[in-house]
């Protein structure tokens, strides 16, 4: 089927070069109109006999038709990952390593039909899907691969032991990233998964199914099932799952939480943020423009750990909105599919709406709004970079989530102040330091309650790196050696 219709125009921000469309080839991938539930090693249709459309939100077309998996649709899939867990956990951990390497080097040979199914599916621009998502998914599936036969030296004088069935449900800013976060993890240690992706991403996990069996992967280790929230919550309410990994928003987080209290299931929440992006006046402003455009701009801003409010010291305010604006004017905003587009199509209709609504806020709260002139294609769901000024720490857009490209500047004196700031926000997932000086740096991050803090540059992700928060951004963490732990009970 075709993939894609291209937008014809891509549309150039005004005073910018004009750029000849770049367009990504797409007949490398074939894409089927239907997909099933990925169960037990086999595709099968869904018991539920129902199906939902994903579309692409560059166009609105619809591109495929996937299954719903109703109560008994996940139940199969939680006895087909016990039935596994007895073989996996038994298995020697080289031999694990092994499969987890496969799957990596998979991921690798299939990259460019990975890149253009999750550009095509969440709008992301094609070069962040190629430069980013998909090289961080194999690097994580890489870096638990070498993990797996090292458990011992992980956890000293401990016996780490895997729990069972892991129950995972992921969102839809970052699908295939976000799929290697939990099943790398999990796999490494002995755990076996039954994945639920977002409604409006899912096809890069039904992709993520087939390198699964091409890896020759034990049936049942790893399985998919697709539907709306109602699937995740029969996924992590399910007696035989042992361990909910969630990546989503705060509000579900909490009411999985809820539900899980009592029940002895492990439990790790990676949750929203509202990241203070902090530039001092002695910081190379031009580097720092680049900075704050890749912590807000990077992936359309639906991002937990964007960096959503900028707080500028006061004296630099000035050179460093001229320049800020000025950069803005070059992001090309219009088709994922084109090589030099900066800033993609918003998700979905209903994530545009509520960017839209918390946009109005802004406006009606008394903030001022500053957007660059740039044509948006017809069709699709767009939203121009845009930037808030004159904004006070009680706006709903200094405090609230937007979860789209939207920036809210803020001024502070000392310090000081910049740390209360910073720390004035339920969340407490991410922080950006922009100063010449280490020391500072060091004193910013000992005081900030964030559970990432990017010094001189943004949105920086490595496999050996932990990732999780603090506050209402969550609990655990994902990566590193401390994303095994979640995963194991130790003796
Ligand atoms: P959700 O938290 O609803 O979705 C995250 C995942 O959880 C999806 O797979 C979703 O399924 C699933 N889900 C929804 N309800 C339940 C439930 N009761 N039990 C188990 N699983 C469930 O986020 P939204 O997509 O609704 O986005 C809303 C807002 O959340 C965004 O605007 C943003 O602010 C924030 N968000 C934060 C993310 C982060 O990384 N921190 C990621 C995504 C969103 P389905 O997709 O089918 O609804």
């Amino acid at each position: 089927m075709a993939v894609a219709r291209r937008n014809r125009e891509p549309p150039v921000p005004a005073g910018a070069f004009e750029y000849a469309p770049a367009p990504e080839a797409t007949d490398h991938v074939r894409l089927a109109g239907r997909y099933d539930l990925f169960i037990g090693g086999e595709f099968v249709a869904p018991h539920s006999r129902r199906r939902f459309v994903t579309v692409n939100p560059a166009t609105e077309e619809t591109i495929a038709e996937v299954a719903e998996a109703d109560r008994t649709d996940v139940d199969r899939a939680v006895t087909a990952a016990a039935a596994a867990f007895r073989r996996w956990s038994a298995l020697s951990p080289s031999s694990r390593a092994r499969y987890v390497f496969r799957i990596s080097r998979l991921i690798q040979e299939r990259a460019r039909e990975l890149a253009v199914v999750e550009t095509i599916d969440g709008g992301k621009p094609i070069k962040e899907s190629r430069d980013v998502d998909v090289p961080l998914a194999a690097a994580h599936f890489f870096h638990y691969a070498g993990w797996a036969d090292k458990l011992e030296w992980a956890f000293p004088n401990r016996r780490p032991r895997p729990l069972g069935v892991a129950g995972q449900v992921i969102p839809w800013n970052f699908p295939l990233l976000m799929l290697a976060w939990k099943i790398a993890p999990a796999l490494a240690t002995g755990n076996t998964v039954v994945l639920k992706p977002a409604e409006t991403t899912p096809l890069t996990a039904m992709l993520f199914g087939d390198i699964c069996r091409q890896a020759e992967l034990p049936a049942g280790v790893v399985n998919v099932v697709t539907g709306p929230g109602t699937t995740g919550g029969h996924l992590v309410g399910h007696p035989g799952v042992s361990k909910v990994a969630f990546t989503g928003s705060t509000e579900v987080g909490k009411q999985i939480q809820r539900r899980l209290a009592g029940t002895g299931k492990r439990l790790t929440l990676e949750l929203g943020g509202k990241a203070a992006n902090i530039v001092f006046d002695d910081a190379p402003l031009d580097q720092a423009v680049e900075g704050i455009v890749n912590g807000i701009y990077f992936n359309q801003g639906h991002v937990c750990c964007a960096g959503s409010r900028l707080l500028v010291q006061e004296s630099i305010m000035e050179p460093l909105l001229e320049k800020l604006k000025r950069r803005l004017g070059t992001l090309r905003v219009g088709d994922p599919l084109d090589k030099n587009t900066d800033v993609g199509a918003i998700n979905s209709a209903q994530q545009l709406e509520k960017i839209a609504g918390l946009v109005e806020s802004g406006v009606a709260e008394g903030a001022e709004m500053y957007q660059p002139e740039c044509r948006l294609p017809e069709r699709g769901y767009w939203f121009k970079p845009t930037v808030f000024t004159n904004v006070a720490q009680s706006h709903r857009i200094a405090r609230e989530e937007i979860f789209g490209p939207v920036l809210a500047v803020l001024t502070f004196r000392t310090p000081d102040e910049a740390v209360e700031k910073a720390n004035n926000t339920p969340y407490g997932l991410s922080a950006g330091v922009w100063t010449e000086k280490g020391s500072r740096i060091l004193w910013m991050a000992q005081r900030m309650r964030a559970g990432v803090v990017w010094a001189n540059t943004y949105n920086r992700f490595d496999p050996a790196a932990p990732f999780g928060g603090y506050k209402e951004s969550g609990f655990g963490r994902e990566g590193g050696l401390h994303g095994l732990l979640p995963y194991v009970e130790l003796r």
